[in-house]
């Protein structure tokens, strides 16, 4: 490294000093395209002649982003209690689920921690791909075809919620081509900044140079049925080369747009509907006391001096508490429940794929906040018990729960288990010590990195199915085999 780029970089970190507000994965962006990509048709019909007799082969696939045993666990033991169930807790079928990805100039190379858009993308098409990907091949940069397409392809329904905006990076992994996940408007194509720093380009995929445009765009023109979640900014702009909006665009396609709760509700379920509840991400449940998150413990002067000497505090103990900006938006249960309405309507038996993301399990891990992601984790555990209960008066109904990958936080003792030793002992990372229902010190650690935002981690993760799932998933699987029991419970 160069002197210059050093300068560079450390411009950049200063001018990164404030990124918190943006708990967002800023992998390297991949190469750009270098050929021309075999996209899968998006506008195939979607009232195929499927009599209701076959009508057996529904899939609701539940993700919870970041969602790894360390989040169950914290979740389980702040909501429930140590020994208490959550409704994930009963389901019959559970398994692992290997997260696989690749760099994106050796393919035949793996990288052992993943990103939303690589571990979305081998849910949704079956294929390994590099970090930053939504549904494009590591290095060649090809279109995927996704589980989506091929649904819609065949007539089926399909639907995608996220609490997330709705053209992130896992949502967009089912139903978007792009180099890199970033690319969310027609606003956000070249160069694309964080804090005044590139963090990638799409160039490439511009409709002007051949590509299907920015992910919004791509979003617009999915056809898919029932879109619920946050992300209205990246519909503002106007198209590439247009004079209309984005979601002037999706409305021109078909889509009633709706931006509230009451209006959710009210929705017809005859025509395709598109809901907008936040400009981007949106709001969590809970939140650390008075907004806190992670903190480091505080080191006394001479402990500076020597690791065994002086004192070391411990950020002191906090509670879980609602988060004020949640108050008003749809929760995950009901846009779920809502998509559920929309997906089996009285006289439609035509099988759907949905997909339902609780997505700030990671986006609260990443800002070191454990009441927040435990609060998601709630969420999803509520849309876990609306799918189950469609399954029980829907049979045939295949319900699978997943994660996409790791995340940094890591339940530690609250007391050291080498406390009897006469030294401070604490993380070197930040810690939050959450004061569970039943007055104990939940310790949550998080050390993966010194940047404001944390970092994901490789670890396996889990994955449950209702009784139908017994047959098809394996106890071990790898993430892109996903792709393939879907399909085939589909009938594709
Ligand atoms: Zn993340």
């Amino acid at each position: 490294m160069t002197w210059g780029r050093v300068a560079r970089w450390t411009v950049g970190a200063l001018a990164l000093g404030s990124v918190v507000a943006a708990a967002q994965d800023v992998a390297a962006p991949p190469q750009v395209r270098t050929e021309a990509s075999a996209v899968e048709p998006t506008d195939a019909g979607v009232d195929g002649g499927i009599d209701a007799a076959d009508a057996s082969g529904n899939v609701i696939l539940i993700i919870g982003d970041g969602m790894d045993d360390q989040q169950i666990t914290m979740a389980r033991n702040y909501l429930v209690g140590v020994r208490g169930k959550l409704v994930i807790d009963s389901m019959p079928v559970r398994g692992a689920v290997q997260v696989l990805t690749v760099t994106d100039d050796d393919p035949g190379k793996p990288v052992f921690v993943a990103d939303s858009a690589n571990s979305g993308t081998a849910m949704a098409t079956g294929v390994v791909t590099s970090r930053g990907r939504i549904a494009t091949s590591a290095g060649k940069d090809e279109d995927l075809p996704t589980i989506v397409e091929l649904a819609r392809k065949a007539g089926l329904r399909t639907g995608i919620v996220a609490t997330s905006s709705v053209a992130d990076a896992t949502p967009a992994s089912f139903m978007a081509h792009i180099n890199y996940r970033f690319c969310q408007s027609p606003a956000a194509m070249v160069q694309v900044e964080r804090k005044g720093v590139v963090i990638g380009d799409c160039s490439q995929d511009l409709k002007k140079n051949g590509g299907l445009g920015s992910i919004a765009e791509q979003v617009a023109a999915s056809g898919v049925d029932v879109l619920l979640g946050g992300g209205g900014e990246h519909f503002a702009p106007n198209v590439e080369g247009g004079d209309h909006s984005v979601r002037r665009a999706a409305e021109e396609a078909g889509y009633q747009v709706v931006t509230t709760g009451a209006a959710l509700v009210a929705a017809p379920t005859d025509k395709k509907l598109l809901g907008l509840f936040s400009p981007d991400t949106m709001p969590v449940r809970l939140r650390g006391e008075g907004g806190r998150v992670g903190e480091k413990p505080e080191r006394s002067a001479l402990n500076y001096l020597h690791w065994a000497l002086g004192t070391v505090d411990q950020p002191a103990p906090m509670k879980c508490e609602d988060n004020p900006e949640f108050a008003g938006v749809p929760t995950l249960k009901q846009m779920g429940e809502a998509a559920l309405r929309h997906l089996s309507a009285p006289g439609d038996d035509t099988p759907f794929f949905l997909m339902i993301e609780s997505a700030s399990i990671d986006k609260q891990a990443h800002k070191r906040n454990p009441c927040g992601s435990i609060g998601e984790l709630q969420q999803l555990d509520e849309v876990v018990r609306s799918a189950l209960d469609f399954a029980d008066a829907h049979p045939g109904t295949l319900v699978i729960v997943t994660s996409d990958h790791g995340s940094g936080a890591h339940i530690i003792p609250d007391r050291s288990l080498f406390a009897t030793f006469p030294v401070p002992i604490y993380t070197p990372g930040h810690l939050v010590r959450v004061t569970t229902p039943e007055g104990a010190t939940m310790a949550v650690n998080y050390a993966t990195n010194d940047f404001p935002l944390e970092e994901h981690t490789g670890v396996q993760v889990p994955i449950f199915a209702n009784e139908l799932g017994r047959e098809v998933i394996a106890p071990v699987i790898a993430q892109p085999d996903l792709f393939g029991i879907v399909k085939a419970h589909l009938g594709l």
